[in-house]
């Protein structure tokens, strides 16, 4: 690889342990990657000891495995979940942990294994790891999702290229999207976040109670609650330390009235949800609840994911983002939620975060549903924005102003 690489690969790692992770000294890191990642593991441990890392732990994994078990395992067994990760995941989160996520899920890798027991897998781990996601969708401590290119990935993308060219070209999409191919990143991405908390200022300013949906295939209305807020993704931990969970990012976004959406939305992208693609699917809700839905491509594991719990088919985020924004103008549809919903307007099945309620990490969950927030095991994002989206806005007053004119903030 050339030299311009090797300096864009530095700028990445560094990216990722000082604006995403914001690793402070003497903070313990642990990083989930896929074990073909071990060589830049090795880089962002090196880059996270200079930062003053106590100890960096790694869990590799291997997504094939995960395969091999839906394929042969009892049902059972897909059943047991090793209770000792949960805890040990939560007996770091108490001691001010800082998660990185190295995602780069293959988007076929279950396309032949049964939707059912994919689902009870699922669910499995979901139940599990239900209080250390608390710690996660609160913003208590530190986590970050950014993206390391697989080949599977990267084929999937680019299925017309060899392994390695696509691999280059993923890479490639990655530095233009994190602007790790500039030399001042670090300055670009905190202009960037300030132009991302402008725009949602500006949203919490004007106040509205409802947005209003419009494309092809989508008249949806959305409800909020007074004390929610719209955030950028810069959270800040309960150490009182910034970082930002998701590189890239290009959204605003809030929590919707758990009851208060009606209407029908189609996505316009494929969502992959854990080693599955769901295509062209269409949901319609009553009253915050999805009361029917239809998938081109899928269907079984939609089907499934809205009914893992009472609360997997209600809303817990709303977001908007440009469709004249870097990722989106890429034209590349990624196969990866982390770039596909930062190229589009989204909204996620499932549990709400507490961080866009006015003091809502203090708040109880009794409390926390008084302004409408969901509760569910899952947190799954789906793209809904296009060059043909329009949202409006609606004031307490009743009064209308227009939010997205063809995809893109008025
Ligand atoms: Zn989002």
């Amino acid at each position: 690889m050339s030299k311009q690489f090797d300096k864009n690969l530095e700028r990445y790692a560094d990216l990722i342990v000082r604006v995403g992770l914001n690793l402070q000294k003497d903070q313990e890191l642990l990083i989930s990657a896929p074990i073909s990642a071990y060589k830049f593991v090795r880089h962002v441990t090196a880059k996270a000891y200079d930062a003053g890392a106590l100890n960096v732990l790694t869990d590799y994994y291997d997504e094939e495995i995960k395969k091999i078990r839906l394929e042969k395992s009892s049902e059972e067994g897909l059943k047991a979940f090793p209770h000792w990760k949960a805890k040990g995941f939560i007996e770091m989160a108490e001691n001010n942990v800082a998660v990185l996520n190295l995602a780069a899920p293959n988007p076929s890798l279950l396309k032949d294994s049964d939707p059912t027991r994919v689902a009870i897998l699922n669910k499995a781990s979901a139940e599990a790891m239900k209080d250390f996601s608390t710690y996660i969708g609160g913003g208590k401590i530190s986590w970050l999702i950014a993206a390391y290119p697989t080949i599977e990935w990267a084929q999937s993308v680019f299925p017309d290229l060899d392994q390695e060219a696509s691999i280059e070209k993923l890479w490639d999409k990655i530095f233009y999207t994190t602007r790790t191919d500039q030399d001042n990143t670090v300055d670009l991405w905190e202009r960037h976040i300030e132009e991302l908390n402008k725009n949602a200022r500006r949203l919490n300013e004007q106040g509205y109670k409802k947005l209003h949906y419009k494309a092809p295939g989508t008249d949806l209305s959305i409800e909020f609650d007074p004390q929610t807020k719209w955030i950028s993704a810069q959270f800040t931990n309960d150490q009182n330390i910034p970082f930002v969970p998701n590189l890239p990012t290009e959204e605003v976004f809030t929590i919707p009235v758990k009851t208060g959406v009606n209407g029908v939305v189609t996505s316009t992208k494929p969502l992959n949800y854990s080693g599955t693609l769901i295509k062209n699917f269409s949901l319609t809700f009553k009253n915050g609840k999805v009361v029917d839905f239809s998938a081109e491509e899928g269907y079984e594991t939609l089907k499934n994911l809205l009914e893992t719990d009472e609360g997997s088919s209600y809303l817990g985020e709303v977001a908007l983002v440009p469709h004249n924004s870097p990722i989106s103008n890429t034209n590349i549809i990624f196969n990866n939620t982390l770039f596909d919903e930062n190229a589009s307007c989204h909204i996620a099945l499932g549990r709400a975060l507490s961080v866009c309620v006015e003091n809502g990490k203090e708040m109880s969950p009794e409390q926390l549903r008084k302004v409408g927030f969901n509760e569910s095991m899952i947190h799954v994002d789906f793209m809904i924005g296009s060059a043909d989206l329009n949202i409006d806005g609606e004031k307490e007053d009743g009064s209308i102003e227009s939010i997205f004119r063809n995809g893109d903030w008025v």
